[in-house]
């Protein structure tokens, strides 16, 4: 589907209908864009594979945090899954009613808790005993009631990347079925929580429905189990994780994922909450580079170009693949293999190895795609560097979304201290 929205015509890269080139040359290099037409598709192909069932899709902001997009989805009736206190801020502000937004991660702090409890959002996702006990704390001193649903791992095996399976019992994140049910009978016998929903997300990038069905059945044998001893979540989270084609890969369609799920939910009286993130902006979204130098050596030939890991991590990281297209064609030009680099001091600063690519000279652009998702919102200021401006594109109309950093927006708030001896 991306192929709709970045394609070539006469010999060069589009966004929707805006050359590539006229993005950067009013922005510079390196620049994020973003197609608003994807973003509507993606998330409506979730809507529609709902249809009248009741459900609520809650895009994960960590996926891409920028207001535009935020308010893009949530114009369209998204909610959000929010993973810090700095998530909810950027959610709120972007439009976002509280009461579509839950609560998930391990490690929320009291203050985060109580910002949220005032914000009055749906629901906390309880990671763990420890966090039950402090919400209910800070719901009490609140003097105002935490709807929770209780994260539970379901140990099965997503297939994806190791760093991004997250439902494996060796897996940080949420608490075992049996913990689960312990923690269930615990939160219902506290008069300042609420019982609101049961909630799970095994990993991302997956690119099977299996695992998501597989944890779905033992998650209602829990729900099963709940509802016998009378308590009863109104919401089931089955979270995010859905994979998108970075090379090849055939992931599920939203609507095949979602339908393999709703066959398996007739008689389930709770309304279906899922936290896609890159399933929805990962394909939308393409970081636009220049090549500064070629340069060879026996064994290797490099492409440094004006974009390293700080702006996209994925590469470094995870080995991921993220294919690179030449903003100009070049027809008839002889393909070359090499390591596209960034200027960072690390070894591991690239963002493609051993990649064909045309013959191409310094000053040209290149598009790294499907980098709409844990592209700028993982990125840093690594060696100084300010990071990328953002740009969302709509039809033949493009706006800056986010400002290239400056230098000064490099040391804003640091201080040389003004020792007195
Ligand atoms: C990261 C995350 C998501 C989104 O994952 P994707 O793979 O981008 O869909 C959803 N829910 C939770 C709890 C997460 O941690």
């Amino acid at each position: 589907m991306k192929d709709d929205i970045f394609y070539y015509k006469d010999g060069e890269l589009y966004c929707e209908q805006v050359p590539i080139r006229k993005i950067a040359s009013k922005t510079g290099t390196p620049v994020y864009c973003y197609s608003y037409s994807h973003l509507v598709s993606r998330f409506r192909a979730y809507e529609e594979a709902f249809g009248q069932t009741p459900h609520l899709v809650c895009f994960a902001v960590k996926a891409n945090s920028n207001l535009a997009v935020l308010n893009t989805l949530g114009e369209l009736g998204a909610g959000a899954d929010i993973v810090s206190g700095g998530e909810l801020f950027r959610a709120l502000k972007a439009g976002i009613p509280a009461g579509r937004i839950v609560y998930s991660g391990v490690g929320k702090t009291r203050s985060e808790m109580a910002y949220a409890l005032k914000e009055d959002i749906l629901m906390f996702n309880v990671e763990s005993m420890e966090e039950l006990e402090v919400i209910d704390a800070v719901a009490s001193r609140e003097k105002k009631k935490a709807r929770i649903a209780i994260r539970v791992n379901p140990d099965v095996d997503p297939k994806t990347h190791p760093y991004i399976s997250t439902g494996l019992k060796k897996n940080k994140f949420g608490l075992s079925i049996e913990q689960a049910l312990d923690a269930y009978r615990k939160a219902s016998r506290r008069s300042w929580l609420e019982v609101t929903g049961i909630a799970f997300h095994i990993g991302s990038q997956i690119l099977e429905t299996d695992p998501f069905v597989h944890a779905f059945e033992k998650i209602k044998i829990l729900l099963e189990k709940l509802q016998s001893e009378g308590i009863n979540p109104s919401y089931v989270d089955l979270g995010g994780g859905l994979g998108i084609s970075y090379h090849g890969e055939s992931p599920p369609e939203p609507e095949d994922y979602v339908s393999s799920i709703l066959k398996r939910a007739s008689g389930l009286s709770q309304t279906i909450i899922m936290e896609p993130g890159r399933a929805i902006c990962g394909n939308s979204g393409v970081l636009v580079t220049r090549l500064l130098y070629t340069k060879k050596n026996s064994l290797k030939t490099f492409y440094v170009v004006d974009a390293a890991m700080n702006d996209l991590g994925r590469p470094s990281l995870y080995d991921a693949y993220h294919e690179i297209r030449p903003v100009h064609e070049r027809p008839g030009a002889d393909n070359i293999t090499v390591d596209v680099v960034g200027p960072i001091c690390e070894t591991g600063d690239f963002l493609a190895r051993d990649r064909d690519l045309p013959i191409l000279s310094p000053g040209e652009l290149l598009t790294v795609m499907s980098a709409g998702a844990y592209g700028f919102t993982m990125s840093s200021n690594y060696n100084s560097r300010p990071r990328a401006a953002e740009v969302m594109v709509r039809g033949s109309r493009f706006e800056i979304i986010r400002q290239r950093e400056t230098y000064e927006d490099l040391i804003r708030g640091e201080t040389i201290p003004q020792w007195e001896d």
